[in-house]
């Protein structure tokens, strides 16, 4: 499936904001958007004070789909499958994206970033339940167990992402055992619990015109 392969600090800065895009440099000072907190481009530095309700409500979805490095389609599907769950339409998106394999691959500390883990998981080095999955966009469930494969346990790109485990920030609803490698997904979160800066209700409003 096609994917974005550009800058990707550009896009932290066309946002504003961090969105954790590339591993151990966005936890450090060589993070761009330290340096440079404006718009890329020549006109950047005036863009920030142009703000309709429609702009800031579709900046927020970029920000979101960007986040978790899906494509435009696969967002508004993920979107109209949160509507027709029962509870809260932002809340379940956000529970939708999470549950991601490349999410969580990412989240346990297998991965620097969503990319490099959706990349691990394209070249079949995970197991889920002790069943390999090659689906980065597959839906982890609750109470299921993901690893590297055996053979895979040992990639340095796994080990070196491991010993920063933690330093980039853990969830609740995920256990980790770094010495056995392997993750345990162990509750669907509460918006409360996402780490994402997000105003979802926004992007509600903005697919509901
Ligand atoms: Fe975004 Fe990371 Fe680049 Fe900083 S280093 S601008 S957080 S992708």
């Amino acid at each position: 499936m096609a994917r974005y392969t550009g800058p990707k600090c550009k896009l932290c800065r066309r946002e504003g904001t961090k969105l954790f895009l590339k591993g151990d440099r966005c936890h450090s000072d060589r993070c761009s958007i330290e340096k440079r907190n404006y718009p890329p481009g020549e006109q950047g530095r005036s863009r920030y004070s142009r703000r309709s309700n429609y702009r800031v409500q579709l900046r927020e979805k970029q920000k979101l789909r960007r986040t978790y490095q899906v494509l435009e389609r696969q967002f508004r599907n993920y979107f109209k499958r949160a509507e027709r769950m029962k509870g809260v339409t932002g809340e379940n998106l956000l529970r939708l994206l999470e549950c991601r394999l490349d999410n969580m691959v990412f989240r346990m500390g297998f991965a620097p970033s969503r990319a490099n883990a959706r990349q691990l998981i394209l070249h079949n080095h995970f197991i889920v339940n002790g069943k390999k999955v090659n689906i980065p966009s597959y839906q982890v469930q609750t109470g299921d167990r993901i690893s590297p494969r055996e053979k895979s346990k040992n990639l340095l790109v796994i080990e070196e992402s491991l010993k920063s485990y933690g330093s980039r920030g853990t969830v609740p609803y995920i256990s980790v055992d770094v010495t056995k490698k392997e993750g345990t997904f162990v509750e669907l979160p509460t918006r409360d619990l996402i780490p994402v800066a997000i105003e979802e209700n926004l992007i509600v409003e903005l697919y509901s015109k």
